[in-house]
């Protein structure tokens, strides 16, 4: 398609220009998360023409998404489809001529040095510590730039990490907060527009690094547009720090295996079994189908009994409902999946 054409505002705007395009076209991305903060940097990624989009999310769309996740429809919700699918379904429509690749899956520490192979950026589109920690561990480890996002109620900061140049995301986030101590969106509420401003700012932070612009920023952008404040906050190296100071990277090695997590803005529970393989998931849906409702498309299967409801996915994790803590997830699970 008519490249010039396309891309001919982005062009005209000198910190880009005719070399800045050219290398967005080859540049290779990785967003973590197609949540509120990724389906909006995937959106303006596609439309600046990154060539390669490689879309990781674990979760499929709900009502409660539609009022700040801006690419996904009802549509999207009736047919249970997974966030990555939906969201490349939607902008391969927009650009035809970059590559989209969606990945659903649960990113940890067996997986994500794979889901970084052949990456220049990765952009943070997650909506919890853990992985952000996780992130930064491969990140630091395979000398990857990421790009840190963060939105709650009214307020967001973001940071670009990169490595051997700033402070990374330990060195100001030392310990990971137990659970249930922070405020989640689902608890604190969040508006879009916050989320919006953030991933637009990770957008831009993004074209800048791809780019080779010298205007890439080092510190720490924090604002509230509720309470009318926004600031840059100056982030030292900590030459203590774990991960880029003594190169342990903690993270990366515990999130192997099988392990439960509790879902942010959810009242779910995800049950990751350590070896799965890929499931069957027809079969599965026959196994099921006297104990309650079945619903089933290419990606995930839905089943609903009572109280209960669980969505799987083909590579053997599965969502639970309403589950009281991580170890009602599992017990439900081994009951009716089978671990
Ligand atoms: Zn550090």
């Amino acid at each position: 398609m008519a490249w010039n054409e396309r891309y001919s505002r982005q062009i005209a705007f000198k910190g880009v220009g005719e070399e800045g395009q050219e290398k967005l076209s080859k540049a290779r991305v990785l967003i973590v998360g197609a949540g509120a903060l990724g389906s909006v940097i995937a959106n303006n990624l596609c439309r600046a023409g990154v060539g390669f989009l490689r879309l990781v999310d674990r979760d499929y769309v709900e009502l409660s998404n539609l009022q700040r996740q801006v690419i996904y429809n009802e549509q999207d919700v009736k047919e249970n489809l997974p966030k990555a699918v939906a969201a490349v379904n939607h902008l391969q429509k927009v650009n035809s001529d970059i590559t989209l690749e969606p990945v659903v899956c649960d990113v940890n520490g067996g997986n994500i040095e794979k889901l970084m192979e052949g990456i220049d950026l990765v952009l943070d589109g997650t909506d919890n510590m853990e992985t952000r920690l996780l992130v930064n561990d491969a990140c630091q480890k395979l000398q990857i730039p990421w790009v840190y996002g963060g939105a709650l109620m009214s307020y967001g900061m973001s940071m670009n990490i990169i490595p051997g140049e700033t402070a990374c995301f330990r060195c100001f986030n030392p310990n990971i907060p137990p659970p249930g101590s922070m405020p989640t969106c689902s608890s604190a509420g969040v508006l879009s527009m916050i989320t919006g401003i953030i991933a637009c700012i990770e957008s831009t932070e993004a074209l800048k690094i791809l780019t080779g612009s010298p205007e890439v920023r080092k510190n720490l952008f924090v604002i509230d547009i509720w309470n009318n404040s926004a600031d840059y906050v100056e982030i030292a190296k900590n030459p203590e720090c774990p991960t880029c100071g003594q190169k342990q990277y903690e993270f990366l090695e515990s999130m192997k295996g099988s392990y439960t997590a509790k879902l942010c803005g959810r009242d779910s529970v995800q049950v990751v079994p350590a070896h799965a393989g890929e499931v069957d998931l027809k079969a599965v849906a026959e196994k099921l189908k006297n104990l309650g409702t079945v619903k089933v498309n290419p990606f995930l299967l839905k089943f609903t009994a009572e109280n209960i409801e669980i969505s799987l996915f083909k590579d053997g994790r599965a969502i639970i409902k309403n589950a009281k803590d991580e170890n009602m997830a599992k017990s439900i699970y081994a009951e009716y999946i089978g671990l």
